[in-house]
């Protein structure tokens, strides 16, 4: 069996409502670059990334000019060796990066192909552990005033979500105070609450963040400081007296070894969009939990809730709130709090591509 057609396509999706997370500004719209394969069988698979809008055009010319040549007549079947061959076609100026979007987008394609002609659910080929993975509302309100904030949240809460984030990072620390304080007076003890600073301070004005922000039960910060910090995140887990996640902005097996070697983050959070698709998602999932942590994800959350549902140390599901379900046949399944895998062979997300088409411009 071999790999005959290979299509990759770029989309720019604006978002229904711009919203704002430190250090990302205020984004109105985002890039999607989706990679179709056909193989000699007639099986077919679907993978994509999702980058920054303008960001898709750095990696579209690397799928088309570079990567097709590596999968063309490969046996769709070995995706360890494409995965090991696209990531050394790019050795020198990759290791992480755009490269890792761009590896993703082929490699999710080449999971689906595979789950699809076994006819399993991703979650089952990629391990079986539990469909039911718990889920939570990743809300993006940074540039929100409190009473949209506020109503943000409950719209969550009404939704069934037992477990929401919201966004850290204003210009004074008194005023995160204050929206954590309001939020957690909206939902109660009993709801999770994790909150996202998007690596909105110095490892100091971290430590006075976390000093502050303790007494609100927490499940998590996540992202204090920059995502290459690692004795910077070891110092924060050690004497913050609130738990760590990170990880969306590391793009590789090798940056998450790191962190989890320095003993910088409680709860691992790769993003199969950002670090290279599932391949090296899986083995980030299996070295934390050969490090005694949980691992939880960023983003994609069709595909992501296969993976979680794979592995016996999944913690949450980030559902994210980018919107991609519009285009999308089956949106994710939710019951009383918990995200299910679907059980239709591969990821089995079906993209609406004549809704898209009026966003494609590649
Ligand atoms: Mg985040």
């Amino acid at each position: 069996m071999k790999i005959e057609r290979i299509e990759t396509t770029l989309y720019r999706i604006p978002l229904a409502t711009p919203v704002e997370a430190a250090s990302h500004g205020v984004m109105s719209e985002f890039d999607l670059v989706a990679v179709r394969l056909t193989d000699s069988g007639g099986g077919d698979g679907c993978g994509y990334t999702v980058l920054n809008a303008g960001h898709g055009d750095a990696i579209v010319p690397i799928i088309r000019n570079v990567f097709s040549m590596i999968l063309l007549d490969e046996d769709p079947r070995c995706i360890e060796r494409m995965w090991t061959r696209m990531w050394r076609s790019h050795h020198y100026s990759g290791r992480g990066g755009l490269v890792s979007f761009a590896i993703a987008a082929a490699d999710v394609a080449l999971w689906d192909l595979r789950a699809r002609n076994l006819g399993e659910p991703l979650w089952r080929l990629l391990g079986g552990h539990s469909p039911a993975v718990r889920a939570y509302a990743g809300n993006i309100d940074l540039n929100f005033p409190q009473e949209k904030l506020l109503e943000g949240v409950q719209r969550s809460l009404d939704a069934g979500y037992r477990s929401i984030k919201m966004r850290l990072g204003k210009p004074s620390l008194q005023e995160d105070v204050a929206r954590v304080t309001a939020v957690r007076e909206l939902v109660g003890p009993g709801t999770e609450l994790m909150a996202d600073a998007n690596e909105a301070w110095r490892p100091d004005q971290a430590m006075r963040a976390f000093q502050a922000l303790r007494a609100f039960d927490l499940i998590w910060i996540e992202e204090p400081i920059r995502p290459d910090d690692y004795a910077g995140y070891a110092h924060l887990r050690a004497h913050g007296g609130v738990r760590i996640a990170a990880g969306e902005n590391l793009h590789s097996v090798a940056e998450f070894t790191a962190l989890i070697s320095a003993r910088g983050v409680d709860f691992p959070e790769p993003d199969l969009t950002t670090c290279g698709g599932i391949t090296p998602w899986m083995k980030i999932a299996h070295l934390a939990e050969a490090h005694g942590l949980p691992v939880t994800s960023h983003g994609a959350h069709e595909v992501h809730v296969h993976l979680l549902a794979a592995v016996p140390n999944a913690a949450y599901l980030e559902v994210h709130g980018f919107g991609l379900e519009k285009y999308i046949a089956q949106p994710l399944q939710m019951k009383d709090g918990l995200a299910i895998a679907p059980d239709r062979p591969g990821h089995g997300i079906d993209f609406d591509w004549k809704g898209l088409d009026r966003y494609r411009i590649d």
